[in-house]
């Protein structure tokens, strides 16, 4: 069985960043880092843009890192209305340690009283869901701030 991901994968992607999902819809976060110079790649490519190498290795990382950007959405958009019962939400665009500069985006899970650029946050990986378009997700939580759950 492959992953759920790819059933609902929007069209036109060259899948560059399928190692990326898999290793999400399997509880693990891995970035594409280059296998000859060791630069990292993200987004994603085949091709290494420093040294041309076409081989990258998808280390583990730890779900940890800074805020880089946010922004509140206070309505649910036409391909975010799964969303509507969580309005308003606040996404993150996160610079993760240890990764030269590689974002990802996710969700603020728990209070936002402290969010701030440059606040620490710890991601968790959730599973593909109907609120992320069947795909796996990594969501934010100030590492200050208590997540109930
Ligand atoms: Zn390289």
């Amino acid at each position: 069985m492959g992953s759920r991901f790819k059933q609902h994968r929007i069209s036109g992607g060259i899948g560059g960043d399928d190692r990326f999902w898999e290793a999400l819809e399997d509880g693990e976060l891995r970035l594409c880092r280059c296998g000859s110079c060791g630069a990292w790649q993200w987004p994603a490519h085949f091709r290494c843009g420093r040294c041309g190498s076409w081989e990258h290795d998808w280390p583990l990382v730890e779900p940890v890192g800074t805020v880089y950007s946010w922004t509140r959405t206070h309505m649910a958009f036409p391909r975010t209305t799964a969303r509507a019962e969580s309005v308003p939400y606040v996404v993150l665009l996160v610079e993760v340690d240890g990764t030269d500069g590689a974002r990802l985006h996710g969700v603020l899970e728990g209070p936002a009283d402290a969010l701030a650029i440059g606040a620490r946050v710890r991601g968790t990986i959730h599973p593909p869901a109907d609120e992320s378009l069947g795909y796996p997700s990594l969501r934010w939580a100030l590492e200050t701030a208590e997540v109930s759950r």
